[in-house]
């Protein structure tokens, strides 16, 4: 039987049409040539993909250490599934927390040499779980221009007072920090830019925390891996240690799986397992899923070749690429941008590479500032000095013509 519903009088024609209105948006977006849209990759993630139909040599993966479709990840998920199934069925605090979860967990805490670890499902819940976790009303954040967007997300949720300092700027911070009044204070900064590649003033951050009883959180997600002799990110790279720190990073870029954690003091790790609405109300992620990151984390661990090779394409990519008008910015991080200038110069440039069957995204504002559109290129242990030689050929080029 046919149900019909006498449609409603049609609304006045000022009344404005939320479904009008959204498409109006993207009309104007599109016109602005800033639609974004999404390629479809038909391969595993790595060096040569195929995206749309087309084989590319890719360098915009944060797939930094070549893992996501390594052998040993893809078992360790296999035999875990046949273990111990998909779902996880419940939330941590139920009855989802696994074995591989705690495994994860204690092994992460192994590796960073920090007192305890607590898994989250991804990184932007890490984000917002700690932050609104840690501050609220009457505390303040006071956090880099260029913080990843979760961590920005995350302070606004907090309701604590929001203080952004121009990206790098300590004697900006150290004036926000001298004024403040603020019961809890935070800074927060991503530990390697995930649009320019450079790495925070770690120790500095540090001391001015220090001096001014604030708390250091850092956001890893570029450095976990990649930095530090034995990949343990940031805090190696600049040998430091410090109950102030909140470490954070991801499992879904160098580990070449997916999740995130908090590394940091017990009490730190036993407050948020109590307190954090990110990681209290959702689903465990699956069993297999950390099975795979702590393959990731062994490699990590045991396989230093990988982020040898990968420093010395950052090295080659740095020593050989001689660019006349676009500029290499200063990095020594997986991450390398090109400044270009223009945003359609950067979308031609992109184009340019494209054809010759290379895989760069063009950045635009508003991700990046006005001005400093530019070719963003990750490189991966995943990827040979021919490739990286190529890069540099195809690059050159493109800038010439
Ligand atoms: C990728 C990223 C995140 C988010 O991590 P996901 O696990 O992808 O949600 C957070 N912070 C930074 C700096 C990142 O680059």
């Amino acid at each position: 039987m046919t149900h019909f519903v006498e449609p409603a009088p049609a609304e006045p024609s000022h009344v404005p049409n939320m479904l009008d209105e959204l498409q109006a948006e993207l009309n104007q977006r599109a016109a602005q040539g800033l639609l974004r849209h999404r390629r479809v990759l038909e391969s595993a993630q790595g060096a040569r993909v195929k995206v749309d139909g087309e084989h590319l040599i890719s360098f915009c993966s944060n797939d930094y250490l070549g893992l996501a479709s390594h052998p040993d990840l893809v078992s360790a998920m296999k035999s875990a599934a046949d273990q111990v199934g998909v779902g996880t069925g419940a939330s941590h605090l139920v009855t989802g927390h696994q074995l591989m979860h705690d495994r994860l967990e204690q092994q992460l805490a192994s590796l960073m040499k920090l007192p305890a670890v607590l898994l989250f499902t991804t990184g932007y819940m890490a984000n917002l779980g700690i932050i609104t976790a840690l501050v609220g009303r009457g505390d303040a954040v006071f956090a880099d221009k260029l913080n990843h967007a979760s961590l920005n997300d995350a302070a606004v949720l907090s309701r604590a007072d929001l203080h952004r300092y121009p990206h790098n700027d300590l004697a900006a911070l150290e004036s926000l920090l001298a004024k403040s009044t603020a019961k809890r204070k935070l800074v927060i900064a991503d530990s390697v830019f995930s649009m320019d590649g450079d790495i925070a003033p770690v120790p500095a951050l540090l001391a001015l925390c220090e001096q001014y009883d604030a708390y250091l959180m850092l956001d890893d997600a570029h450095g976990f891996g990649v930095l530090g002799e034995n990949g343990r990110g940031v805090l190696e790279h600049f040998h430091l240690c410090s109950e102030r720190v909140i470490y954070m990073a991801t499992l879904g870029k160098a580990a070449g799986a997916a999740g995130a954690f908090v590394a940091g003091e017990q009490v730190l790790v036993d407050y948020l397992l109590q307190t954090s609405r990110p990681y209290i109300y959702t689903t465990a992620s699956p069993a297999p899923v950390a099975a795979a990151a702590l393959a990731g984390i062994k490699l990590i661990e045991t396989d230093s070749q990988r982020r040898q090779h990968l420093h010395a394409l950052i090295k080659l990519l740095r020593d050989e690429c001689r660019l006349q008008r676009w500029q290499l910015m200063p990095s020594d991080t997986a991450i390398q941008p090109i400044i270009v200038g223009g945003n359609e110069e950067a979308l031609a440039a992109s184009g340019r590479l494209l054809e010759a069957g290379i895989l760069v995204p063009a950045i635009r504002p508003p991700t990046v500032p006005k001005g400093t559109a530019r070719l963003r290129i990750s490189l991966s242990a995943a990827h040979t000095v021919a490739d990286v030689r190529h890069l540099i050929a195809v690059l050159q080029k493109a800038e010439s013509a």
